[in-house]
């Protein structure tokens, strides 16, 4: 890791300590679910939907009881919902059918899931199993680009460059900690740069 990248990442670390996912699952299944409904929604909303939804719902085989349908009027309000049912309902299929009904555990079996993308294979690897992985979601996207610690056009290049730019045993923190920053300071449309601690190190902030 070069110097500036590891002060930029020691100043995530002060500033966010306890940073951790902020979906709440019990199981990689419920994780699973809560991070495909999470995609253009807060994490709040998912929460509260996925609180109701699982009292029934929250293994591959009851939720492959409900019909696509059924589904989309408990998630209605994640947006998306047509083509969350759809990925939640075939991804819980093929657990069943090809995993026995457990979640797989490896990040290769992951990606395999119908209707589960690399983010979110990325995010249930790294949250529910412990693996070493980042999951480039937009704050990740921005932040990264922002400070410079990896720049690319495309997620799949950011998520790249920082598996190149980090240790391995950072990823998984080193996601957390660019989510907190994109939330708290690195806002989308007006960065708190004046107020931001790694502003001294910061791509965006010296090029201003
Ligand atoms: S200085 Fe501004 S652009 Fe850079 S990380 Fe901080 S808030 Fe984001």
């Amino acid at each position: 890791m070069d110097t500036k990248t590891e002060k930029i990442l020691n100043g995530l670390a002060e500033l966010y300590p306890d940073a951790q996912p902020a979906l709440k699952f019990k199981s990689p299944y419920e994780l699973l679910v809560a991070v495909i409904l999470s995609a253009q929604c807060t994490d709040e909303r998912v929460n509260k939907v996925t609180e109701e939804l699982y009292k029934k719902y929250n293994t591959p085989e009851t939720m492959s009881t409900l019909t696509q349908n059924e589904l989309e009027k408990y998630i209605f309000s994640c947006g998306f919902y047509r083509n969350k049912a759809a990925h939640i309902l075939s991804a819980s299929r093929d657990i069943i059918e090809k995993f026995g009904g457990e979640v797989p555990a490896s990040l290769e079996e992951l990606r395999t899931l119908a209707g589960v993308g690399r983010k979110t294979a990325n995010v249930v690897y790294a949250v529910a199993f412990g693996g070493d992985a980042i999951a480039v979601d937009t704050h990740v996207f921005r932040v990264s680009n922002r400070l410079g610690i990896a720049e690319g056009k495309t997620p799949d290049k950011v998520e790249d460059g920082l598996c190149a730019a980090l240790p391995q045993s950072e990823w998984s923190k080193a996601h957390h900690y660019l989510i907190y920053h994109g939330r708290r300071v690195c806002h989308s449309q007006r960065p708190a740069c004046e107020e931001c601690t790694l502003k001294e190190l910061c791509k965006y902030y010296n090029e201003k």
